[in-house]
């Protein structure tokens, strides 16, 4: 049988209904006593069940608000948890995470704090900044320094550092430099600051600690005026009771004086003699350090100057049992460096090499290139050698390996810290190798002349 769409579409509608009503037809006796005796226990069932729903919705929506007051930071959360189904045991997780957070949260802002109070208690002035250029954290002492006044959290660098020079240093981090450089600056005041920044970790902006050294290079100036002053006002004294001692030795002579005046004019000798050494190089150490020692960098020729200089000390060799030789490289360039200062280098090395070693031992300086731009002398000895632990501390004022040892041989224990100044004054270094039985190796370094005079 073909059915037509417009039937299929009426039968589709009106069949249901149809249905129903056979059907409410058919059991209409048996609803009426279905309804009547069911009728409370359905009303208590649809009761009970929008009881139960409201009450299940209530919980879950006193969960929802907990976690949202967790969120916004409130962690005083206590969710009912007693009676043993899932949303108890989700009320029991929220009450544990509630009670977790917050004390993460304590912890987290009394670290907090100690740092804000480290930060703020610090002498040292501290700026952080992120990576869009602005303030995140100052404290006090920065303020001080850049002379500004107000909060500066949110402002640029810029609009908060008074100073050229330090907001420089502060840009030059900015870019990802690490910067710890020593800078004057006149704004807010006349000022010497030590900068050290560094770029924070993961692109997150940079850290400037600033230290304000102007009161430490004020008593480092006053430390060395005292020392100039004293050593000044101490030579002229001395070199007149020196003369005065030369004196009575050669009177000692004529008059055949006892034993006794003999050794102790030798004695008051030896300590004057040792008492003019230490005026004279704390005079030259203080000279160079205020920068009164003018050098005047000449080109050099090392094979010219360097055999004088050992002229000084081959009878004192001689007489020691020691031997002492020179090489200059035949490409040894000329150095650029002060006749003078080169002379009390290389002679100090040479006084202490001929002074510590023992007889047989030999003493060999070595000129060299070194590198493109600079020329090595080596002042080598075979002699006792130093202990590795006082290489570090060598270049010291007053630094000694053996003081007995050094008074005794008319050492100041300041030699080798006039070689250090002079060479670092002429522009190069000096360095030290040594091992304890085989001998000692100190290695000045100095600039090459780039264009020496042709002939
Ligand atoms: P000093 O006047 O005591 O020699 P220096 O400053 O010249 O003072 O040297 C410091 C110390 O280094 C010396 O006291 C000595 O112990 C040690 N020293 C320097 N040169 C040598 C060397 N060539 N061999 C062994 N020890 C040395």
């Amino acid at each position: 049988m073909i059915v037509s769409l417009r039937t299929r579409l009426f039968l589709a509608v009106v069949l249901p209904v149809t249905l129903v009503e056979i059907l409410v037809l058919a059991f209409g006796q048996l609803r009426g006593d279905i309804i009547e005796g069911s009728l409370p226990l359905f009303v208590t069932a649809v009761g009970a069940s929008w009881w139960f729903a409201s009450r299940e919705d209530r919980r879950m929506r006193r969960m929802a608000d907990a976690a949202l007051r967790m969120a916004s930071g409130d962690f005083n959360i206590q969710l009912p948890d007693h009676r043993g189904d899932d949303v108890s045991r989700l009320a029991q997780s929220l009450n544990r995470l509630a009670d977790a957070s917050a004390s993460t949260f304590h912890r987290l802002e009394a670290e907090s704090r100690l740092v804000r109070s480290i930060i703020e208690t610090m002498r040292e002035g501290v700026m952080a900044v992120d990576q869009d250029g602005r303030i995140t954290l100052v404290n006090d002492a920065m303020l001080r320094l850049t002379g500004h006044r107000g909060a500066a959290a949110g402002l640029s660098p810029a609009e908060v550092i008074l100073a050229p020079e330090l907001l420089q240093a502060i840009r030059e981090v900015l870019e990802g430099n690490p910067v710890s450089r020593e800078i004057s600056v006149t704004r807010p005041l006349p000022a010497t600051l030590l900068v050290n920044g560094a770029p924070l970790a993961d692109g997150e902006g940079a850290l400037a600690v600033v230290h304000d050294t102007t009161e430490l290079h004020r008593l480092h100036q006053m430390r060395r005026d005292f020392v100039a002053n004293v050593s000044h006002e101490l030579r002229n004294p001395v070199a007149t009771i020196q003369a005065a001692v030369e004196t009575l030795a050669s009177f000692t002579e004529e008059t055949q004086a006892g034993d006794d005046e003999r050794r102790l004019l030798a004695t008051v000798s030896r300590q004057t003699a040792r008492m003019a050494a230490l005026v004279r190089d704390l005079l030259g150490l203080a000279r160079i350090e205020s920068g009164q020692l003018v050098l005047e960098p000449r080109t050099t020729d090392l094979g010219d100057l360097v055999p004088g200089i050992m002229a000084a000390f081959e009878a004192q060799a001689r007489d020691k049992g020691l031997t002492l030789d020179l090489t200059v490289d035949s490409d040894t360039p000329p150095g650029l460096c002060d006749a003078s200062a080169l002379h009390t280098v290389i002679g100090n090395l040479l006084d202490n090499a001929v002074k510590y070693a023992r007889p047989g031992d030999r003493i060999s300086v070595h000129a060299r290139l070194d590198g493109p731009a600079r020329v090595a002398i080596e002042v080598s000895d075979t002699g006792p050698g130093i202990a590795e632990e006082h290489l570090p501390r060598l270049f010291e004022r007053f630094y000694r390996v053996d003081a007995g040892r050094s008074r005794e041989l008319g050492g100041t224990g300041l030699g080798l810290a006039i070689v250090k100044h002079l060479c670092a004054a002429m522009g190069g270094t000096v360095s030290v190798k040594s091992a304890v039985g085989t001998g000692t190796t100190f290695t000045v370094q100095l600039p090459a002349d780039p264009e020496p005079p042709h002939n």
